[in-house]
């Protein structure tokens, strides 16, 4: 396996033909994987790239799909050979990125999702700066709070301290906002759909720089307004619903 854990840009897109190379991260129970499998299912030429972690298989979740699930003695023999892109503790658990999907999906000729935390993504940026981020929030607390627990009785247990923890650390995940190219909103699931979807036919097309037919420039508009800076109106009243309104006025 490609040892891509060592120092210095990758330059994913730059040295190769092969796709482009999106991340996507939001606070737990944002709508973050239920927003992916919908883009899955609508687009072609897209990989998802299945993580290897040392948490345990949740709900419905199988092994190999979801996520590669490994011991904490296997995920640090990967991370000592360097297998990984990229890796990271998350609620006491460890997460990586195999460097085998990015060579994989170079192979193909796709692009590439990584549906990564925050410490991740700050990780790859270093690594692939052509890389095109995406951060998904929730409209308010209450509504994170609400998904969270739905998605814990949906998954047959009901765990309010797990909960807690999440919203807790939801706060501090948003204040990274701004490092991200783009800023999606999951209120309305179709809307947010049609956004994400458009934000990556958006960076399709400029890759491409062929002039857009009238679908795709509808697309471009649509993901033009979700653009780090674009979206001043919504993310002000999502800053303000987490009590994060100071640091939005004194940064912007
Ligand atoms: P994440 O991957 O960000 O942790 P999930 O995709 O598991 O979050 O979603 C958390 C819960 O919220 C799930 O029960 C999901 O069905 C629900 N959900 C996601 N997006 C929306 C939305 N736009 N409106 C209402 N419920 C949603
Ligand atoms: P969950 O356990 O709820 O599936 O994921 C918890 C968090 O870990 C989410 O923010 C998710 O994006 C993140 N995550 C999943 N896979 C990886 C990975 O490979 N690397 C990093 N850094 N974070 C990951």
């Amino acid at each position: 396996m490609r040892d891509c854990a060592l120092s210095g840009p990758l330059y994913y897109q730059e040295n190769t033909l092969a796709g482009i190379l999106f991340i996507i991260s939001a606070p737990s129970g944002s709508g973050k994987s239920t927003l992916v499998n919908h883009l899955r299912s609508l687009l072609t030429g897209l990989e998802f790239s299945v993580s290897y972690t040392t948490r345990k298989p949740r709900g419905t979740e199988r092994p190999d799909k979801e996520y590669h699930y490994v011991s904490r003695d296997r995920f640090q023999e990967m991370k000592d050979r360097g297998e990984f892109l990229e890796s990271a503790e998350v609620f006491g658990n460890y997460y990586g990125t195999a460097c085998q999907s990015l060579a994989d999906a170079q192979a193909a000729g796709n692009d590439l999702l990584l549906d990564i935390d925050v410490q991740g993504a700050a990780q790859v940026r270093e690594r692939v700066p052509d890389a095109v981020s995406i951060f998904v929030l929730p409209p308010t607390p209450e509504i994170l709070k609400e998904r969270l627990r739905h998605r814990s009785i949906a998954e047959g247990k009901l765990d309010e301290a797990e909960i807690g923890r999440r919203l807790a650390k939801a706060r501090g995940e948003i204040e990274n906002y701004r490092q991200y190219r783009y800023i999606l909103i999951n209120d309305i699931l179709e809307d947010a759909v049609e956004a994400l979807t458009a934000i990556v036919i958006t960076e399709r097309a400029l890759r491409h720089g062929a002039p857009p037919d009238p679908e795709t420039a509808r697309m471009m508009q649509l993901a033009d307004k979700c653009r780090q800076g674009n979206s001043s109106d919504r993310l002000y009243g999502v800053l303000s619903s987490f009590g994060l309104l100071d640091m939005h006025a004194t940064r912007a």
